[in-house]
């Protein structure tokens, strides 16, 4: 079991107890189950494929994303990784299509997109000629890399968007004003939003 436990703890977010419970977890649902994960496991992150239109990974290529009709294909949003894509699906507000510009290896290894990427990324804007190009960066060092990369990648279109737009930074959602930190708070001003009144004088945001 203790060697068990050392191979777990090297997964990300995985200590000792948190080891030792997945063991006994799995202890309690047998054989069975086991090898159930086990193909899922494989299934999943060794027999994967990576779309070639928008670098996602997916069983299929092009994938489920790239090839639903119902896809807004005028908006394109360019994010730097598959998790990055994978959490703004989770919020279920985004119905346009993604760009993903760095692989896994390349993150860890590089921590910026090589002249494939943008080449990749250039190609993907020609083809789909969308009108509106949204940058989904993070506000971090690696995140404005990407974002530089991505800038040149579009200027060496031939396609020219109507509209580029990136991602708001500032204040989380739930945080008081006087808790946030000073980066935050910085960014928060930069990028502060005009607000729409109506006759009602309900305050409108714009959905992506
Ligand atoms: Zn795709």
């Amino acid at each position: 079991m203790e060697e068990l436990i050392k191979e777990l703890k090297k997964l990300p977010g995985i200590g000792s107890d948190g080891a030792r419970r997945i063991i006994f977890y799995l202890m309690g649902k047998g054989a069975a189950e086991v090898d159930r994960l086990t193909a899922l496991i494989k299934s999943t992150v060794v027999d994967y494929k990576i779309c070639s239109e928008c670098g996602n990974i997916s069983r299929v290529d092009p994938c489920e994303i790239c090839s639903n009709p119902l896809r807004d294909k005028s908006k394109l949003c360019i994010v730097e990784d598959v998790e990055a894509l994978m959490n703004i699906e989770t919020s279920g507000y985004y119905d346009g299509l993604y760009h993903v510009m760095m692989t896994h290896r390349q993150i860890f290894s590089t921590g910026e997109p090589d002249d494939e990427q943008q080449e990749n990324l250039t190609r993907h804007i020609n083809e789909l000629k969308p009108s509106e190009i949204i940058i989904g960066t993070s506000p971090n060092v690696t995140g404005q890399l990407i974002y530089f990369a991505i800038m040149d990648a579009i200027k060496a279109s031939d396609h020219k968007p109507g509209k580029i737009t990136r991602f708001a930074y500032g204040l989380p959602a739930g945080i008081h004003v006087e808790h946030a930190d000073k980066t935050s708070l910085h960014a928060a001003i930069d990028f502060r939003a005009p607000v729409e009144f109506y006759e009602n004088a309900k305050i409108s945001s714009a959905r992506i």
